[in-house]
Order: structure tokens, then sequence, then C-alpha cells
């Protein structure tokens, strides 16, 4: 028997990646180059070089921008500060936070002004939590996992509220709110869960292809987070995996004598750098090619004002020559949603 590769679907791109991406190249057509973006934009440097050649200028911070520039805030959000920094600069400002983040800033919002001590599960130092904080009162406690909620130092029968970044790993973040209720048994949690779709739906995929695989290879940037998830998830499934930017990162003894390969890739790569992968290992290998579906993703973001006269783009995520299995989205465990859910980040299972 020949080796098999398989490709996950849903894989890469999301919709909140594409309305980002999309802000940025309406932008420069409308106002011209260059337009800047406040940090990586998302991340991935694939995404980031094409748009640098295209008249992008990546900024860590808005000083030093001249008055009247054009500034596309990134898909992770900001906290409130740094609009107030834009409108006292004068910049012209495009938000691409993606609406599944706000959702999750709205959140913080109304919880900060009931005066609830907040939790935030997610990491301190990603960009996403970096600025939802900005929106929680200022002693939120941000946790990453079920450790830290033991060093939480509320007052015995306090009622914090929880919210989470929106690419954590499923399992683990349900279990890090159970021990928080454990400690804290008034705990508010949010009515639908603050992980998003996308990140659902890719991490429902790798389990699956994790059925079928020995080896599984996700694309991505190392500091995606999503990405990071969808590692720990093939492992914690009971499979070897691998996370590489690209190609170039594969090294061929991981695959010595496995006739089985699974291929994915975060949010945030372009399915170009899933195409070179899988193409080697057709090539190398000799290997079929089959995709193993969970779910269809229909979702699609306005493109931010003041640019959305333009057309918008779509992930590409289809790829040819592949045969298709469809594995019923109801049949697995943990969430997948379904396109009317996800239009608002709902989770509808
Ligand atoms: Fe939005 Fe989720 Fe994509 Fe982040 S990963 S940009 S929250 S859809």
């Amino acid at each position: 028997m020949g080796t098999k590769v398989f490709i996950a679907q849903p894989r890469g791109f999301c919709a909140g990646v594409v309305r980002a991406i999309d802000a940025v190249t309406a932008s420069i057509e409308k106002f011209g180059a260059p337009v800047y973006v406040r940090k990586q934009l998302v991340h991935n440097n694939s995404v980031t070089d094409a748009l640098s050649a295209s008249g992008a200028i990546f900024v860590d911070e808005l000083d030093h921008l001249p008055e009247g520039a054009t500034v596309i805030l990134s898909a992770h959000g900001v906290a409130p500060e740094v609009y107030e920094d834009a409108r006292r600069r004068r910049l012209n400002v495009i938000d691409a936070t993606c609406p599944l983040v706000t959702k999750v800033h709205l959140e913080a919002t109304r919880y900060a002004r009931e005066g609830r001590p907040i939790v935030i599960v997610g990491h301190r130092g990603h960009e996403e939590v970096i600025g939802t904080l900005g929106y929680a009162s200022a002693d939120a406690d941000v946790v990453p996992d079920i450790a830290a909620v033991e060093r939480l130092e509320l007052p015995v029968g306090a009622a914090p509220a929880v919210i989470t970044q929106t690419t954590l790993a499923v399992d683990d973040t349900r279990d890090t709110i159970e021990a928080i209720r454990r400690r804290f048994p008034a705990v508010i949690t949010p009515a639908h869960d603050d992980i998003c779709y996308a990140t659902q739906n890719r991490q429902a995929a790798v389990r699956e292809l994790a059925r079928s695989t020995q080896v599984i290879l996700v694309i991505g940037a190392a500091n995606s987070s999503n990405s990071n998830r969808l590692r720990e998830v093939a492992e914690a499934a009971g499979v070897r995996a691998y996370l590489i930017a690209d190609l170039s990162e594969l090294r061929t003894e991981w695959l010595h004598g496995v006739d089985s390969i699974g291929v994915t890739a975060g949010a945030s790569t372009p399915e170009h750098l899933v195409d070179e992968v899988v193409s080697y290992l057709r090539s190398r290998y000799d290997a079929s090619v089959e995709t193993i579906e969970v779910t269809r993703e229909n979702v699609t973001f306005s493109t931010p004002t003041p640019v959305t006269r333009f057309k918008r783009s779509r992930p590409q995520q289809a790829a040819a020559q592949e045969s298709v299995v469809r594995v019923p989205a109801e049949s697995k465990e943990g969430a997948v949603l379904t396109e009317e859910g996800v239009r608002d980040g709902r989770r509808t299972q």
C-alpha cells in the first residue's frame, strides 16, 4: 500500500484573516501606498511579506506616523487607548479587528461596568489578550491553565466573570473554566463560547485527521496561537505532530516508516503554503491525497469602512485533484458550527 496524505478541511484562512488582508489591500488601492499597519496584522510572515511588497508598512506603535496617514489595526484587536492615540494623532483608522474579538471586548466592557472581577483565560503576552485587557477592569487576572487558577487571589465567595481568548484549545479551556468554577462556584461565563468558530472547526478537523494518520504536519507560524493549539490537539489525540512555517522546515526523518500523513494549517496560513507541502509529499512519496472534511464554512465579514466599496476576495480552500471524504459534523465531539451559528460567533450544539 502506498503513502497516503490526508488534508484537513476546514484549514487555513478564517473570515477574520481574509477581512484583515482585504482591509489592507483595499486601503492601498483607495488611499495609495504607503499605508501603515499596526503590529503584524495576522501572524504569518508570508502574508505580511506580500503586503509589504504591495505598499504596507508595519509599525509597532503609532508614534512618528505622519498626520493624516492611514493605519490599519490588526485582526487581534486593540485596547481603547490605541483608538484614542490614533485620534490625537489625526490618523485615518481602518479597524480590522475581527468581529469575534470585538464580541469578547463587548463582554469585557459589560462585566467591567458591572464592577465584577474578570478572569481572562488566555496568554498574557498575546496581542489579543493585551487588547482585551484594555476593556476589562485594570486588575483583571489572566490565567493560561489550571495551575494558574490555583494562584488566583480573589476573595472567597467572589463571583468572577470569565472571558477567553478566541484561539485556545477547546478541551483545555473547558477544563480551565471548570477549575475556576470549582474554586468560585458563583462564576459567570459567557452564554456562548468565546473560542471562535474557525478555531473550533480546525481543531475538530485535526482530531478527525488523527484517526487516520501517523504524523500530522501543521503549517503555521511559530507565534500563531491557533496553529500551536492545532499541534497540541493532534498530540493529545495520540499522533506525532509538527508545526512548520512552510516546506523548508519539513524534516524527512519525521516521515521515515510512515504511510499516512496528515496536513492542516492555522487560520492565518495562506493556502499556497499548504499546496507546496502537499505537492512535495505527492511527488517524493508518490502519495495519494484525500481531504477529510468535518464541516463546510461559509462565513464572511464585511470589509471595514471606509473601504467597503472594493471587491472582497475569498479564502482559497478547494484543492483540485483531491477526493473528498465528508464526515458529518454532528458525529464529532467538540464544537462544529453551522453557518447560522457562526454569523454571530455562536455555538449551535
Ligand atoms: Fe476571528 Fe477566529 Fe479568525 Fe481570530 S481566528 S481572526 S477570532 S475568525
